[in-house]
């Protein structure tokens, strides 16, 4: 059985600004659309939202989905009013240049424009050069004394693009790591009707800053296996070879072996494709050799906690323009609703 997916919700989410810490709106929305569907919710001590339904065997099932994103926090306000930053989780300063972003500020968001000295007035030596996270300020478009009155130090800016469908069923957003599983696990978590496993769907903070958030919800819950739905880097671009593109775009879900912080259990693994087969849903093997997520905080929990990560393949990760397909998002709820409804045996 397939469930199918509101994409509607989709955007919602990825319009959502929640940086590393700063996650209130995304757990605020998701806490009104999961509380009717859940057994009960909670938010613990840290931000982490955490959704329960019963199941029909005494087994536990934690699903884990960071609903933080990248960001800039403004570190500096200069004498004319322009902002500089520093960022919050990894973000290339390259793909920053000309960018937009809307600042957080006590009143609500502002439009800020990211700029850097143009062109025409770069000295010979500087000409061509890859931009640095210094060079780059915010523009709000405000005086000086405007700026001091509305923008404060410690503020955070989100990367700022709508979300869009283009191509043959590809979507463009900001923030698809990990709105995308934050989405995903919602669609799964609403449509769970007397699932196999009793079910924690854990939305979790601070992933991108070291997986922190899924650390103290992890020691909370005695999980016998965790699935943790998440983005990974999708290299099959233009100049990487074939064996260094980790996962594919319309591949389907990725099913992880290895990556810097996890190793999946073997015969975890076989279950997890297996299932895959039987349900005739597209997957493929993610190895990353860079990278981790909230499954390595998981997995090392309490005694040890079976864990995997699903991993949806994902275009310019980290960017204002991450790029993902909608057969892939389908995919990899297909294998997680199958997994906490059958339950995964291994
Ligand atoms: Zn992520």
């Amino acid at each position: 059985m397939t469930v199918k997916p509101d994409f509607s919700i989709f955007n919602t989410l990825t319009q959502l600004p929640g940086i590393s810490g700063r996650e209130q709106a995304v757990r605020d929305y998701l806490k009104e659309l999961l509380t009717p569907v859940a057994d009960w919710v909670r938010t613990d001590a840290l931000g982490n939202l955490i959704c329960f339904k019963k199941g029909t065997s005494d087994k536990n099932l934690l699903l884990c989905a960071h609903m933080d994103e990248v960001g800039l926090l403004v570190h500096f306000i200069d004498e004319s009013g322009f902002l500089r930053f520093i960022t919050v989780g990894g973000i290339d300063p390259r793909t920053l240049l000309a960018q937009r972003v809307r600042v957080q500020t006590q009143n609500g968001p502002l439009l800020g424009i990211i700029g850097t000295k143009p062109a025409h007035i770069t000295t010979e030596a500087e000409r061509g050069k890859a931009v640095a996270l210094q060079d780059l300020f915010i523009d709000v478009g405000l005086s000086a004394q405007e700026v001091k009155k509305q923008v404060h130090v410690g503020d955070f800016a989100v990367l700022d693009r709508p979300y869009e469908e283009f191509g043959n069923g590809l979507i463009c957003a900001k923030a698809i790591d990990n709105r995308a599983g934050v989405f995903i696990q919602t669609e799964v978590f609403k449509q769970l009707q007397n699932p196999f496993y009793n079910v924690y769907a854990v939305f979790t903070v601070q992933e991108e800053v070291g997986v922190r958030g899924a650390t103290t919800a992890a020691f909370g819950i005695d999980s016998d296996v965790c699935l943790c739905l998440d983005t990974t880097g999708a290299a099959d671009i233009p100049g990487i070879a074939p064996q260094d593109q980790i996962v594919r775009l319309c591949g389907g879900v990725g099913i992880s072996i290895l990556d810097a912080r996890t190793i999946t259990p073997r015969p975890l693994f076989d279950a997890l494709t297996q299932m895959c087969d039987k349900q005739h849903i597209a997957w493929q093997v993610r190895i990353a050799q860079r990278g981790g997520n909230d499954a390595a905080a998981v997995h090392l929990s309490k005694t040890g906690v079976p864990s995997c990560a699903l991993s949806l393949p994902t275009r310019n990760i980290h960017s204002n323009v991450e790029v993902c397909a909608k057969q892939d998002v389908q995919a990899m709820i297909d294998l997680t609703y199958n997994c906490a409804m059958q339950g995964i045996v291994f």
